[in-house]
């Protein structure tokens, strides 16, 4: 297949339909997991975009959203280095709330670590961890994803909210490049 806008030949690695099936459960889990807490869904923008808002219309329980914006130095050399530097803050304070970090993929896992260093800082009564994605054989650092959508492989993968280059982010399946 070859994009229609960018000329980019690709693959579907993970499908609409998988993403889908495998979001509602995940809405059906994290649902059942914080019924009765005040639970805040904590989006990392871009990536995390499209993953958040299918997976909070799977929600069964109140929730509310924020957003954190950051840029990761190091990616030049395809391994992020784990000091971000925060573009946009959270709206509100996260002190005494059930926070859940929505992520769209974890690599090294420097870029969560940091995160969670910083928001941890800010006691929240929990703050817990939901990516879509794994790459669990780059991973540099140990950290915990308390909720893992697919484990994929080593490679750069794109749409679903992940960019190539900025774009491509409308996809709405997983892509690998090819050729
Ligand atoms: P980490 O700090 O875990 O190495 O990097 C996590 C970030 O790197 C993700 O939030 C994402 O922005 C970016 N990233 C890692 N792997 C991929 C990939 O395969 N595709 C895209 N588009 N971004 C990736």
């Amino acid at each position: 297949m070859t994009d229609d806008l960018t000329n980019i030949p690709y693959e579907t690695l993970i499908s609409e339909t998988q993403l889908q099936a495998r979001i509602k459960e995940l809405g059906q889990q994290i649902s059942a997991d914080y019924a009765g807490q005040d639970l805040l869904l904590l989006c990392i923008l871009k990536g995390g975009v499209l993953f958040l808002t299918d997976l909070m219309r799977q929600l069964s329980i109140p929730h509310e959203i924020d957003f954190l914006a950051v840029s990761s130095y190091g990616k030049e050399v395809r391994e992020s280095t784990g000091v971000v530097r925060i573009l946009k803050d959270l709206d509100k304070p996260i002190k005494g709330r059930s926070v859940l970090i929505i992520e769209d993929i974890v690599d090294t896992g420097h870029t969560l670590t940091y995160i969670t260093n910083i928001l941890n800082a800010r006691q929240p009564a929990s703050l817990k961890l939901c990516a879509l994605l794994d790459k669990i054989e780059r991973r540099r650092v140990n950290i915990p994803v308390d909720y893992i959508g697919f484990t994929i492989p080593d490679k750069f993968v794109f749409g679903y909210g992940l960019d190539l280059d900025e774009k491509l982010r409308n996809l709405p399946f997983i892509a690998v490049a090819t050729g």
